[in-house]
C-alpha cells in the first residue's frame, strides 16, 4: 500500500505528489525541515519542533505556512491515515514556486511557501538494536555554512560525511572546527567525565537540537551535571562515555571515536540511564 502525504494542504498518495521544477527548495535549498518522532502512535515534542520551525522560518523571512493547530492536525492525520506505530513524521517548507529561477527572494504575497509531509515507519525506533551496542564515530573538519541554529535542508555535506563514515565503517562522523566538536552529522554530540555531561553550548554553530534539550532538562532532574562548553576529539577519546541525540535515535551511545575506544568500549551508564528516561518521559508527554 502506497504511502498517503501531504502536500499544501491535500492529502494523496505518494505517486500524485508532486513539486515544480521551479520550486526554491529543488533549485536552491531555500527550504527548512523538521522531524518529529511517532511512538505508539502520538507525537514526541510536537510543541518543540513547531516552535524551531517557527525560529528557522522567521531566520530565513520565510513566512509561517499553516498556523500551529493546523499544523498538529494535519501530522495527526498523517499518522492516523498511515496507521504509524512507531516512526516519524517529516515535514518541509520552502520559499514556494517564482515561476523563474532568481536569486532574489521572491515576494511572499505572489509566491506562497511550498508545505509537505510524509511519515515513515520506524517499528524498532524504541528497541534499536544499535542502542544495545552504540556505534563507532569518525571526525571530519565540519565544513558546513555558519548557520547550523537554522534547520535547512542543505543536507549534502552531512551526507558526505555519512559516506565517509559508512567508508571507514563507522556509524556517524563528528563534524570538528577549530579543534573542537561541534556535533554529529545529524545528531548533537556529549562525553560524559567523572559523571559530567559535557556537551557544546547552544549557538549557531550547531542546530538546538529539541532532543538535547529535553535530556538536558532530564539529567537536571535526575542530578547529574551538566557542562555546556565545546570539547576537543583528545577530551572526548579519555572520556568515560560518549553519546548522541536526536528526535529518531533518542540517546545514543558512541563506543569509539577514530578508532579508540571510549571508557570500556560498551555504552555507557550514563547514556543508557538517560536513554531509557527519555523514552518513559517522552512516552507520558506523547500527544
Ligand atoms: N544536529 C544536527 C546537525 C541534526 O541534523 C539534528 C537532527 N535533525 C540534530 C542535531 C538533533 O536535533 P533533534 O534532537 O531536534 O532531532
Amino acid at each position: 500500500m502506497s504511502r498517503i502525504v501531504y502536500v499544501n494542504g491535500e492529502y494523496m498518495p505518494e505517486e500524485d505528489a508532486t513539486v515544480s521544477i521551479f520550486d526554491r527548495g529543488f533549485l536552491m535549498a531555500d527550504g527548512v525541515y523538521e522531524v518529529t518522532s511517532v511512538l505508539g502512535g502520538k507525537l514526541i515534542d510536537f510543541d518543540g519542533h513547531a516552535a524551531r520551525l517557527a525560529r528557522s522560518l522567521a531566520e530565513l523571512d520565510m513566512a509561517q505556512p499553516i498556523a500551529h493547530e493546523a499544523l498538529l492536525a494535519a501530522h495527526r492525520d498523517l499518522v492516523a491515515k498511515n496507521g504509524i506505530d512507531n516512526g516519524l513524521v517529516y515535514l518541509q517548507v520552502t520559499r514556494g514556486n517564482p515561476g523563474d529561477r532568481d536569486f532574489a527572494f521572491p515576494d511572499p504575497q505572489t509566491t506562497p511557501g511550498t508545505l509537505v509531509m510524509f511519515t515513515q515507519s520506524k517499528p524498532d525506533l524504541i528497541d534499536n538494536p544499535t542502542a544495545a551496542t552504540g556505534i563507532k564515530v569518525i571526525s571530519i573538519p565540519d565544513q558546513r555554512w555558519a548557520r547550523r541554529d537554522i534547520k535547512t535542508v542543505q543536507l549534502l555535506y552531512p551526507s558526505m560525511g555519512k559516506m565517509a563514515a559508512k567508508a571507514a565503517g563507522a556509524g556517524d562522523a563528528w563534524l570538528v572546527e577549530d579543534g573542537h566538536v561541534t556535533e554529529g552529522t545529524s545528531n548533537n554530540a556529549y562525553i560524559v567525565k567523572n559523571g559530567t555531561i559535557i556537551t557544546r553550548e547552544l549557538s549557531s554553530d550547531i542546530l538546538h537540537g529539541i532532543t538535547r534539550a529535553a535530556v538536558l532538562r532530564f539529567a537536571a532532574e535526575a542530578q547529574v551535571a551538566v557542562e555546556e562548553r565545546p570539547f576537543s576529539i583528545d577530551e572526548a577519546q579519555a572520556a568515560d562515555e560518549a553519546f548522541v541525540t536526536s528526535a529518531t535515535t533518542f540517546v545514543l551511545p558512541v563506543i569509539e571515536i577514530d578508532g579508540a575506544r571510549v571508557g570500556t568500549g560498551t555504552p555507557g551508564p550514563v547514556a543508557r540511564r538517560l536513554r531509557a528516561i527519555y523514552i518513559e518521559e517522552s512516552l507520558k508527554a506523547a500527544i
